[in-house]
């Protein structure tokens, strides 16, 4: 079997793959080549982490196994990040353990390339605006992916501690543009594109806030409890999603769901659109929402990437298990 450590990710990974990988394995699972098995996550009781396994098959790329891993809120004090995750692959005709492959940058690249990819193919064409709301470990990589998709010409950011906002100011001056901090009534209203990647468990981003035709991914919620934006606003948009199982147990539709104003057959899969099976957004002034759950197949798809990637440059290691 292989290894590839932490260490090595950033050297052999970078946001173009890991665009590829995960809008490929979206079309996938819409057209059932790859399916995710149930997700477990649950709050162990200890330094109040989250814990769980994220697991799938693709049959088209015969990327098989799991990410186990999750969230460990005060890793940050302690010099590390908060998400803590490892993908372990298995050869698909064997079974055979393949690659022990480091998953916590890999977890940032696939997370902001599923919202890259929601942007391209539902945000308005001549969005302007790109509103954060987070400025926590993974917001720079969102912030990062998402300028790649659209001609932006400011970012505007929300942060329930916004201490923290200097974060997205810092990386908009180094992507060249302007940054301002809002309140949410202001980035529902001049946004074109919404980001929302915070940890919270109540909603931060009120319907009566958003105006317009905005695109919001939704990418913080992925457990069942959390929640980013009010239900009514969920309900009033078209709601995309990477997979519909995930979306209205641990996603953003949860609680539309539990509250009866949005049905499973009202969520579409982004991968329908990526496969022209779906339109997408139907005009300028639609609101499109993606419920970004997170799905063991990104992690699937980005690792068995990485594994080529790094036997091809030579810092595998390779280990007789
Ligand atoms: P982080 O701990 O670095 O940052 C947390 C962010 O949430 C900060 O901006 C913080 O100010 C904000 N926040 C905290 N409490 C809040 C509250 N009550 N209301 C509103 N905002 C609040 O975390 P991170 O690494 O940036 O991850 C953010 C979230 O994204 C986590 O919940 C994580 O589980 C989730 N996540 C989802 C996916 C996915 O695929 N969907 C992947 C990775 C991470």
């Amino acid at each position: 079997m292989y290894i590839v450590p932490e260490k090595e990710i950033g050297g052999l990974m970078d946001r173009a793959a890991s665009f590829e990988a995960v809008q490929s394995v979206f079309a996938a699972m819409a057209s059932k080549d790859a399916y995710n098995f149930p997700v477990i996550r649950e709050a162990i009781g200890h330094a109040d982490a989250l814990y769980g396994f994220k697991s799938g098959f693709d049959r088209k790329s015969l990327a098989l196994g799991l990410k186990s891993g999750g969230y460990w809120p005060g890793n940050e004090a302690k010099g590390m990040t908060n998400h803590q995750s490892t993908v372990i692959l298995f050869d698909a005709d064997t079974g055979k353990v393949k690659a022990l492959v480091g998953g916590n940058l890999l977890t940032a690249l696939r997370t902001a390339a599923a919202s890259a990819v929601s942007i391209k193919h539902l945000a308005p064409k001549n969005a302007k605006v790109l509103g954060m709301i987070g400025a926590g470990h993974q917001s720079t990589f969102q912030m990062r992916a998402a300028v790649e998709q659209r001609d932006f010409e400011k970012v505007i950011g929300w942060n329930y501690h916004p201490e923290m906002l200097s974060r997205l100011e810092d990386l908009a001056n180094e992507l060249d543009l302007p940054f301002e901090a809002v309140e949410l009534d202001q980035l529902g209203a001049e946004a074109d594109v919404i980001i929302s990647i915070t940890s919270a468990f109540a909603p931060s981003l009120l319907d009566a806030h958003v105006t317009g035709g905005t695109h919001i991914a939704c990418m913080g919620t992925d457990t069942k409890g959390k929640q980013e934006v009010e239900a009514a606003l969920v309900a009033r948009a078209t709601v995309f999603t990477d997979e519909i199982a995930q979306a209205i147990s641990i996603g953003e539709c949860q609680h539309a769901i539990a509250d009866g104003t949005l049905t499973q057959s009202d969520i579409i899969e982004i991968g329908a659109v990526i496969n022209g099976d779906h339109t997408g957004r139907s005009s300028d002034d639609e609101l499109t929402l993606f419920d970004g759950t997170g799905v063991g197949l990104q992690d699937l798809a980005v690792a068995s990437s990485v594994v080529d990637l790094a036997i091809k440059n030579g810092v595998a290691i390779e280990v007789d298990f």
